[in-house]
């Protein structure tokens, strides 16, 4: 079904000197011609597509997402994840109320369907043949699979040596054709981003596609469904190129405004959710910034390091987007070690049988951080809150993050035989 008339609701404009570009004139150019900020798309009226039909996943939100023909919609499907109420992680962290937002079970097990599932269907309404990213891992799974369903050719740039093996594995099984680019992930993004400028037959589609940003937003208007129609009190997620983070505060901000058709009313759902980044110590270009109390720029990190591969990411490439949600919505950003991390990846699966990543676990090191400090302003803030983490990709991605210094021939050998294991059970 074509939405007539629905470009109208919406608009591309320039993050940084508000400059305005024809919507579909977006893949032409990745940035502002004028002042070279990022691009963001923006809602200035609300859209109502008369004809209601019942649609899967994040699809159900199409009068917020900027697709005009629903045919061109390209889904696996995705969103609608599970949101669980962590009791026992809660009860450890001294926290009232706690939640998790499981990304991880998402189609290719991270949340960044949401925004190739837009990203995706908009390149097949424009008429691309190709697809192309720098991933360092979540992002080329996720385009992978998208552009095969499309049918279109995903052509993907990895840094060389600094990707999950179970990441790559699915970029391969979806069809990609993958080059691993010597250097590092920003290395690997400008290496695209000068291809797909110069090539206007392939689409880039890194985490500055707004497209992308239209369909991650919609973590938001899910969380406050599931909260049963309210604003969570903090939001706390791992910052890596910032778009997620840029994205979910969006996405509430959109909910506070206008509200969803059928499910939540405009300014009935409360507050809006403090923001809190959460990035891997040898990788805290923001989380640096945001303590030194910058707001109009940041130091990239020349050479990121960090375990937590998917946030390993010295350069982000959404750092404006990110410092504007934390401070507009009165966060903050810190980091933590990589042992603080993988801790607590087997906090939380231990404690909530949730296997998540190990970036995706940053955000229940910090919270467990606050708790082991005690006393702090933000941790007695939170204690009597809703609190959401949203672990942004699954476990098995990365196994051997957890297998690390365990083989096999070290877990414990026991004969065929019962009566054995009852006496060392006994
Ligand atoms: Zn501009």
């Amino acid at each position: 079904m074509k939405f007539a008339g629905k470009e109208e609701h919406f608009e591309l404009r320039c993050f940084g000197c508000k400059q305005t570009y024809n919507i579909d004139d977006y893949g032409k150019f990745y940035q502002c011609a004028k002042c070279g900020n990022l691009l963001e798309i923006l809602i200035i009226s609300k859209y109502s597509s008369k004809a209601k039909q019942l649609r899967q996943g994040l699809w159900k939100y199409i009068d917020h997402i900027p697709l005009w023909d629903d045919k061109n919609i390209i889904s696996i499907p995705e969103g609608w994840t599970s949101f669980v109420e962590c009791r026992n992680a809660a009860k450890i962290l001294g926290l009232k109320s706690f939640f998790v937002k499981f990304e991880g079970l998402n189609p290719t097990g991270s949340f960044k369907d949401r925004g190739m599932t837009v990203g995706v269907s908009k390149a097949i309404e424009q008429g691309y043949k190709s697809t192309m990213c720098a991933s360092t891992g979540n992002t080329s799974a996720s385009l992978a699979a998208y552009s095969s369903r499309a049918g279109i050719k995903c052509i993907v740039l990895v840094p060389k040596g600094k990707i999950a093996m179970g990441k790559i594995a699915q970029a391969i099984a979806y069809g990609a054709e993958i080059y691993q680019v010597e250097g590092n992930f920003d290395d690997s993004l400008r290496v695209a981003r000068e291809i797909c400028e110069k090539d206007s037959k392939i689409l880039l589609l890194n985490s500055l596609n707004p497209f992308r940003i239209e369909g991650q937003k919609t973590v938001a208007f899910e969380i406050a469904e599931q909260l049963g129609g309210r604003m969570p009190d903090y939001v706390v997620l791992p910052v890596g190129n910032g778009g997620n983070i840029s994205a979910a505060w969006k996405g509430f901000k959109e909910l506070s405004e206008s509200g969803i058709e059928g499910s939540i009313g405009a300014h009935s759902s409360g507050n809006l959710p403090k923001m809190m980044a959460v990035q891997a110590e040898g990788a805290a270009p923001i989380a640096r910034a945001f303590k030194a109390g910058k707001r109009d720029s940041i130091d990239p990190v020349l050479d990121p390091h960090t375990g937590a591969s998917a946030i390993n990411i010295g350069s982000p490439v959404s750092w404006m987007k990110t410092l504007a949600a934390i401070y507009e919505s009165g966060g903050i950003a810190d980091y933590v070690s990589d042992e603080e991390i993988f801790a607590a990846q087997k906090f939380l699966a231990s404690k909530e049988g949730l296997f998540v990543e190990p970036a995706s676990a940053a955000p229940i090191a910090y919270l467990l951080k606050l708790a082991r400090a005690g006393k702090s302003d933000e941790y007695e803030a939170m204690k009597n809150s809703t609190v959401v983490s949203i672990c942004t990709g699954n476990g098995l991605k990365d196994p051997n993050a957890v297998l690390k210094g365990v083989s096999p021939d070290q877990l414990q050998t026991i004969s065929a035989d019962a009566k054995y294991l009852q006496k060392i059970l006994a």
